[in-house]
């Protein structure tokens, strides 16, 4: 059959456009919008996840602010900076990059950025809003992965939804956002009694799990909507939780990795900034 590629890239840029018109209206208005950045120590992945959210900020007229701290920065020191940039009235979202070091209490960092700053939804108050039908700053992966179900022209309503992966950033929250839009939806994990036969369910399986090539043609129904969350290095290339090229053949539409979720991601982290920032700028 052939499935539709859900471009990630493509459909990012266009919703990147509309972001880039919000932005010049807010600055025109006299607002700046502004995403400042917090990363601890010298993690590769993680400074290069950081150089790509600023670049595509600089590209929006986002203003960014990096705070690079070294690796053997103290609790208190970056709670002290979370409590500077949360006082601070040009600053209108926070992002901490994770994972943090190990003498970091991640969860207490978390709960320490104002939630009305809190462009990544991590926050418990954000999660918990969420949970009661919605918030303004829904976490970024799972909001991109809504974004590009509604672009495959998917109505959820009585649709079974399988999520694969029960993680508080990525699937926890997705699951959460499926059954608001009226799905049916298995949530599995590393326990879940035949992982195939579940997934086969699925008129729409989002897998966010890690591990390369997890999904093949087995756990898929003909005519599905799958939605990789994955990214692993094998080698030197990125590959997705699903086997693509195998996996196309059977569903109605599938994103590739890289290029599918990963953009979306960072463009939905733009427009919870863009909304932080409409927030703050309202009398
Ligand atoms: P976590 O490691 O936090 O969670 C993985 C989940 O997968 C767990 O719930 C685990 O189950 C489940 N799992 C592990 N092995 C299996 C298995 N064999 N069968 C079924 N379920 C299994 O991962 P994240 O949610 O943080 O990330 C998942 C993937 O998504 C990673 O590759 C990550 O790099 C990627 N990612 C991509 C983003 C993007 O923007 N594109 C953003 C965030 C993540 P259990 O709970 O039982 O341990």
């Amino acid at each position: 059959m052939g499935a539709m590629r859900l471009d990630g890239r493509a459909i990012a840029a266009e919703i990147q456009e509309g972001l880039a018109k919000d932005v010049a209206d807010l600055r025109a208005g006299g607002v700046q919008p502004t995403l400042a950045v917090v990363l601890v120590g010298d993690d590769p992945a993680s400074h290069s996840y950081v150089r790509g959210k600023m670049k595509v900020a600089e590209k929006l007229g986002i203003g960014s602010r990096d705070h690079l701290l070294p690796g053997f920065t103290s609790q208190k020191e970056l709670l002290d900076l979370v409590a500077r940039l949360n006082a601070d009235p040009a600053v209108h979202g926070i992002l901490v990059q994770l994972p943090l070091p190990g003498q970091i209490d991640e969860r207490m960092v978390l709960e320490a950025i104002d939630p009305r700053k809190d462009v990544d939804g991590f926050h418990p108050f954000n999660l918990g809003s969420l949970l009661q039908g919605g918030t303004p700053m829904p976490p970024c992966t799972p909001a991109g992965c809504m974004e590009l179900i509604r672009r495959a022209g998917v109505d959820l309503t009585g649709k079974e939804a399988v999520v694969v992966g029960r993680s508080e950033i990525v699937g926890k929250p997705v699951s959460i956002m499926l059954l608001a839009a009226h799905a049916t939806v298995t949530i599995c994990h590393s326990r879940t009694r035949d992982l195939a036969e579940v997934c086969r369910r699925a008129d729409v399986l989002v897998v966010a799990v890690g591990r390369p090539r997890l999904i093949t043609p087995d756990h898929v129904r003909e005519g599905a909507v799958v939605i990789d969350v994955g990214v692993n290095r094998v080698g030197d290339k990125l590959v997705g939780d699903v086997d693509y090229a195998a996996v196309a053949e059977k569903a109605a539409a599938i994103t590739p990795v890289p290029r599918g979720v990963g953009p979306m991601t960072i463009t939905m982290l733009m427009k919870n900034t863009l909304t932080a920032a409409r927030m703050a700028s309202r009398p």
